[in-house]
C-alpha cells in the first residue's frame, strides 16, 4: 500500500482561531492527511495557556466539523513539552502517526524539525494582526470583540467551561500583591 502523505501542524491553539482553520484547509490541499498537534499539552490555567489539552481538542474537533472538513483526514494529538529541545522531535514522532512534512510559522519548531531532516514549510499567515492567540486572549480580558476571530465551536466551548471568567480570574493579583 502506498504510504500516505501526511503533514504535521503544531500549535498551542490557545484558543483555536480562524487562522488555524485557514491553514488547515490550505494544508489539506497539499497532503492526504493532516496531523494537528496540540502543543504544550500539559499546560492550562495560565494567562498564556488558559485551556487544557482536552478543551483544545474539543474546540478543534468541533471547529473541523463546523467547517465541513473531513475528519477522516485529520488526527488531533496532544503533545507535551519535554523541555529538551534536541529531543523534542523524537517525542513528537513517538506520539504522532508518521508524517513527511511539517507546517509551522514558529522558528524553533522549524529549526528542530529541519535539523532532523524533515521538509519544513512556513505557511502564509492570514490577517495576522488580529488572527493570533495572543490578540484573542487580550481581547477576552478587555471585553473586546474576540468572537469574530474564532470558529463558533471555540465560542461555545469557552462559554461551556466559563473560560472568560477563568482568564479574568487568572489575571487578578493576590490581595497581598495589591
Ligand atoms: P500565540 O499568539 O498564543 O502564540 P498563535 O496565533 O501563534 O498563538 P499557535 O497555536 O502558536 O497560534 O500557532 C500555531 C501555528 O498555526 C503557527 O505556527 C502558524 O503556522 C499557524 N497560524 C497561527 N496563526 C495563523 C494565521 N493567522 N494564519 C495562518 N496560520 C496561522
Ligand atoms: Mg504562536
Amino acid at each position: 500500500m502506498k504510504r500516505k502523505n501526511r503533514g504535521l501542524l503544531i500549535g498551542r491553539m490557545q484558543p483555536v482561531h480562524n487562522g488555524h482553520i485557514e491553514v488547515i484547509k490550505e494544508t489539506l490541499e497539499e497532503v492526504d492527511e493532516i496531523i494537528i498537534g496540540i502543543g504544550s499539552a500539559q499546560l492550562s490555567h495560565e494567562l498564556k495557556d488558559p485551556f487544557t489539552a482536552g478543551e483544545r481538542v474539543l474546540m478543534m474537533r468541533n471547529a473541523l466539523i463546523e467547517e465541513g472538513i473531513d475528519l477522516n483526514k485529520t488526527y488531533i494529538i496532544p503533545i507535551e513539552d519535554i523541555n529538551r529541545n534536541k529531543l523534542w522531535v523524537s517525542q513528537v514522532e513517538m506520539v504522532s502517526p508518521p508524517f513527511k512534512k511539517v507546517y509551522s510559522g514558529n522558528s524553533l519548531v522549524q529549526v528542530l524539525f529541519s535539523e532532523e531532516g524533515y521538509e519544513v514549510i512556513a505557511p502564509e499567515l492570514f490577517d495576522r494582526k488580529v488572527l493570533s492567540g495572543t490578540e484573542i486572549r487580550k481581547r477576552i480580558l478587555m471585553d473586546e470583540d474576540w468572537q469574530s476571530l474564532v470558529p463558533k465551536a471555540t465560542v461555545e466551548i469557552i462559554e461551556e467551561i466559563n473560560g472568560v471568567d477563568r482568564i479574568k480570574h487568572l489575571n487578578k493579583k493576590e490581595i497581598s500583591e495589591l
